[in-house]
């Protein structure tokens, strides 16, 4: 299966991360690389310090996550 970084790929760049499993199988999967992760979690954290998450009544459900993370990887 062939690793491939979604953000790459729609930025036009070399997506290609490795692969995992079996070579036969040629399906692609889709993860994000370090760089983008890197990327997106420092626009994340610019976000939160524009627009702090509200505190008033709801408990925020970010507080139970910590921090940002990656739902869409399938590596775990
Ligand atoms: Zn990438």
């Amino acid at each position: 299966m062939k690793l491939m970084c979604s953000w790459c790929l729609s930025e036009g760049r070399v997506a290609y991360l490795g692969e995992r499993g079996s070579l036969s199988d040629t399906r692609v999967s889709h993860v994000i690389c370090e760089g983008h992760l890197v990327q997106l979690r420092a626009e994340v954290q610019i976000a939160n310090t524009m627009y702090p998450p509200r505190q008033e009544n709801q408990p925020s459900p970010s507080r139970k996550s910590k921090g940002f993370e990656i739902s869409m990887s399938p590596l775990h």
